[in-house]
């Protein structure tokens, strides 16, 4: 079976997925885009006698019809190992209603590990498929996470460099000590003076830039992306809820077929993308659950179906879904105008000329299984003492968004489907939030104090990510302009 990836602004660009993993994104700034999704022909019940890497062979398996067995099972053999603290890899746990899925329990202590652990592994299959003798230069924007998930993913990868752009000021102080203090050699990182989606502007403005992919070519150097707009970082992500599902039926808790809702705190819209092409696989989803902080910018989609980044930009305590351009919407969009690149490509001209777009009634309507809300800071400070002081589990402060807003939801609706939760980071990486939402007396404290206060606070043990960052050297002080990232860039390379 071959299905091919097509581009969600040209429909006559396609790619294998070992290509589409390669080039990162297509040509004029489209992303690539399974042309249909395959059943998952495997019964629940087997699934749910699986281990992580046997569920995720046969998810990945479907989605990268190029990779051979032998090819896939290694990059999933190398990426699920001990790196993960947990044989489980990610657990299922019961708190305040809902099933809590901890995706965190990877190296860097948040869920991008769970795709950036195998990327690097297909990324570099995939070169040698193509037969590709070029370096493979990885350019990646972070709102936080993403960053050092990507750094540990590729950090001495031969044949790889990588190179990561985080707003200077947009990130909590453990996420900043991660990434500024990455060893490996091949690795560069830079703070730029300007949010998120500068960041990822100017990485994808390279991306689309002609004349410098022939120039690096000449230098024997090719792009990729480490973003969730790589359909490398979206198929491993699939994975978890088939997993977390699976694990509910060997529970006991739901039968075969029973559908479940999914919660996601969402910002570029990846993790939330990944659970509906689950869906479309054939796990059994009744709602979307789309949670937000004050960038509410999905909500108000989902709410009036036009999509609106003219608005302030707002720091908050989640700050890795600090996001006014969700760059994955736009392959929902595709869909749901009916794999249509012509019209979706109109609609995104008028995001990148007037900063908004609105969707027609038919699209709207395919919408049905989306709903979206959102949390404020004050709330998930709240959110976050609620569930602490009901049984001592102590979320952060994105998971925090996701509970709240799956409160809000029942309110709306009294639905009582079984529903799971992402939890998409460690407590530890947003000690400060955390600790001070349960004890505001805590505020004047250093951030490693606050590390030790959680220890006491959550009795879970400090995480590793974090012990060994609390003495290490920074070894990368660069800050940028956002129209300086291509110079930098450059000289990272040597060119
Ligand atoms: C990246 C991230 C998100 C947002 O995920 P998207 O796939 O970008 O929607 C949420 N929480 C945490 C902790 C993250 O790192």
């Amino acid at each position: 079976m071959s299905f091919l990836y097509r581009s969600t602004r040209n429909e006559n660009e396609t790619a294998t997925a070992s290509e589409a993993i390669l080039k990162g994104l297509a040509e004029e700034g489209g992303l690539f885009v399974p042309d249909e999704i395959p059943e998952l022909d495997v019964p629940f019940e087997e699934l749910a006698e699986m281990d992580y890497k046997e569920i995720a062979f046969e998810v990945m398996s479907r989605m990268l019809t190029d990779f051979t067995e032998e090819e896939l099972r290694a990059c999933i053999n190398g990426a699920y190992d001990e790196k993960f603290d947990t044989e489980l890899i990610a657990p299922v746990k019961y708190h305040h209603g809902a099933y809590i899925l901890e995706l965190f329990h990877g190296k860097t202590i948040a869920f991008k590990d769970m795709a950036l652990s195998i990327l690097p592994y297909l990324l570099t299959t995939a070169a040698k498929k193509n037969n590709i003798d070029k370096e493979i230069v990885i350019l990646t924007a972070t709102s936080g996470d993403t960053g050092k998930a990507a750094l540990a993913g590729f950090a001495d990868v031969p044949g790889t460099k990588i190179a990561v752009f985080y707003p200077k000021n947009g990130v909590s102080p453990i996420q900043e000590k991660q990434m500024v203090t990455e060893k490996g050699k091949n690795t560069f990182v830079a703070g730029i003076t300007g949010n998120f989606d500068d960041a990822q502007t100017g990485v994808k403005k390279m991306f689309s830039d002609k004349a410098l992919a022939e120039y690096l070519d000449e230098k024997g150097f090719q792009f990729s992306s480490a973003n969730s707009i790589n359909i490398g970082r979206l198929v491993p992500q699939m994975v978890y809820y088939v997993y977390a599902y699976t694990r509910l039926i060997a529970a006991g808790t739901i039968a075969a077929g029973d559908k479940i809702n999914v919660v996601v705190p969402t910002g570029n819209f990846g993790n939330i993308l990944a659970a509906y092409y689950a869906s479309q696989m054939g796990l059994p989803v009744n709602k979307f659950i789309c949670a937000s902080n004050d960038n509410k910018v999905l909500y108000d989609f989902f709410t009036t179906g036009e999509y609106d980044r003219n608005r302030e930009f707002i720091l908050t305590s989640s700050p890795s879904m600090d996001i006014l351009i969700s760059s994955n919407l736009e392959r929902l969009i595709y869909r749901i105008a009916g794999n249509d690149a012509e019209k979706n490509s109109e609609l995104m001209k008028s995001l990148n000329e007037t900063g908004k777009y609105e969707i027609t009634d038919e699209m709207k309507k395919n919408l049905y299984q989306f709903y979206g809300n959102f949390a404020t800071s004050d709330e998930v400070s709240s959110t976050i003492r609620t569930v602490y002081e009901e049984d001592g589990y102590v979320l952060d402060t994105h998971t925090a968004v996701a509970v709240n807003v799956y409160d809000k939801y029942k309110a709306d609706t009294e639905d009582t489907t079984p529903t799971i939760i992402a939890s998409t980071a460690s407590p530890y990486k947003f000690a400060r939030s955390v600790v001070t939402a349960i004890d505001p007396k805590l505020d004047s404290e250093g951030d490693f104090d606050l590390v030790d206060a959680l220890e006491d606070i959550s009795k879970v043990k400090v995480p590793q990510a974090v012990e060994e960052i609390r003495t290490a050297p920074i070894v990368h002080d660069t800050v940028c302009d956002k129209d300086e990232m291509e110079a930098v860039v450059k000289r990272f390379l040597g060119i």
